[in-house]
């Protein structure tokens, strides 16, 4: 697999290298060089294949080159261990539940496959490389489950204190093994600050070998493109026959673009819908043709979609070929704001017991609103991106007292390890040098 910068002032680089690097030295972002759809006979039976069956065919045509197949069906089945099962909420309206992994999140995709991926290309060196990320929640769960234990890689991960919800300050902070988590006393851009400062700070980078694990990174794009096919293949073998449109709660659209990789590999979709909340950048450039940051992004009740320049719409424009049109035809917008993804969560809590949290709830008005427009029926696919136990306050206002999975209730009675952090870099730096 060849990968190029979408700012085209980097040269061409092999997987192991974008993975590693995470940006090109451009700034721009990695992008496979081409895209071989699977043949008519993948497509004709994938509803007798397994996630991880399909997971191996997709990933096979898109990196096959640089990863022998047994070692490829190993990583997968490895990184892989879960499930994505859809369930129907309305009639020819179904959820797909992408929070079936360790951390509850869909994160947990390209979180896993990437450790797993850098792990092996890491086994034959003697290397160890020090993941350090910011989160501003879901991200670090998904990184300190997918990179626990894994071995020649070591994981910092730096959070805002008293700025992510109990549960999440629990899955970042009580791993412990190759996992630490520094709780800095400031805000989620005081974190990401620190690391980029490390990143470009030259005594470092000679002494240690630093990856990044951000949402930019092509490894963890490649696993989100997995869940698509499956959620294609599972309508198909419960006999529906409708043409398909896929709704996507949106922050970063790193979650969207590999939904567009798999239409590129032939999955036969619709349309897909770009939701948002009221941080509606792509959906407004979709209606107006311009594209407008908003800054600083608005905070909502989706706060894991608070973001006010998605950082992979490049990606996406790219995969379209930077036209707007043909972007149209293939993606709609909508955007939401709070009131009416608490209205959306009660309403079809009310009428089907089934529970959202608030970025499903968004997906599913954007469905909703799309499908009312037809005349014809389709089946529609809204993405739960999370469990809605990881954001209970809001849940719990909404819709009242829920369960919370003992997966994450038992992580409530461990005690939190985490090293206090200062916003000064030099405190940071001094911890790495003593640490890493
Ligand atoms: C990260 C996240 C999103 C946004 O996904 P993108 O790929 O950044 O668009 C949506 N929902 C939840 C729960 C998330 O954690």
């Amino acid at each position: 697999m060849k990968l190029y910068s979408t700012n085209h002032q980097s040269s061409d680089v092999d997987l192991a290298e974008a993975v590693f690097r995470g940006l090109p030295p451009d700034n721009g972002l990695y992008m496979p060089t081409e895209f071989r759809p699977l043949p008519p006979t993948f497509w004709e039976n994938v509803q007798n294949l397994s996630l991880q069956e399909i997971a191996f065919e997709i990933a096979n045509a898109l990196i096959g080159e640089d990863v022998p197949t047994e070692d490829l069906r190993q990583l997968i089945n490895n990184a892989i261990d879960f499930t994505a099962p859809i369930v129907e909420v309305e009639a020819n309206i179904y959820c797909l539940e992408l929070f079936h992994g360790p951390s509850m999140a869909f994160k947990d995709f390209g979180a896993r496959f990437m450790a797993a991926l850098m792990s092996y290309f890491l086994q034959k060196s003697q290397k160890q490389i020090h993941i350090l990320v910011a989160t501003s929640g879901d991200t670090g769960g998904a990184v300190a489950q997918g990179f626990y234990k894994t071995p020649n890689i070591d994981v910092t991960i730096l959070y805002p204190s008293g700025k992510v919800s109990d549960i999440q300050e629990k899955q970042l902070t009580t791993l412990g093994e190759n996992v630490r988590a520094l709780e800095v006393n400031g805000t989620f851009d005081d974190c990401q600050k620190l690391v980029k400062l490390a990143f470009l700070d030259k005594e470092l980078t000679d002494k240690f070998d630093l990856a990044s694990a951000n949402s930019i990174n092509i490894a963890r794009l490649i696993p989100q493109a997995f869940y698509y096919v499956n959620a294609y293949a599972q309508l198909k073998k419960s006999g529906v026959d409708l043409p398909v449109v896929m709704s996507v709660p949106s922050g970063n659209f790193g979650n969207l673009s590999a939904g567009i990789i798999a239409w590129k590999l032939g999955l036969p979709v619709h349309k897909f819908i770009a939701a948002t909340n009221v941080n509606k950048v792509v959906p407004a450039y979709l209606e107006s043709g311009v594209y407008e940051p908003i800054s600083p992004s608005l905070s909502t009740i989706s706060n894991a979609m608070d973001v006010g320049n998605p950082s992979n719409f490049p990606r996406m424009k790219a995969l379209l070929d930077n036209d707007l049109d043909t972007m149209r035809r293939l993606v709609v917008g909508y955007f939401y704001d709070d009131e009416a993804t608490k209205v959306a969560m009660k309403d079809v809590f009310d009428r089907t017991g089934y529970v959202m949290c608030p970025h499903t709830a968004v997906a599913y008005l954007g469905l909703k609103a799309y499908t009312n427009t037809l005349s014809e029926p389709v089946s529609g696919v809204f993405f739960s991106t999370a469990h809605y136990a990881k954001f209970l306050d809001v849940v719990e206002e909404v819709v009242g007292k829920q369960d919370i999975p003992t997966r994450l209730s038992d992580l409530l009675s461990l005690e939190k390890q985490a090293t206090p952090m200062s916003t000064e870099f030099s405190d940071f730096k001094a911890w790495l040098m003593a640490n890493l």
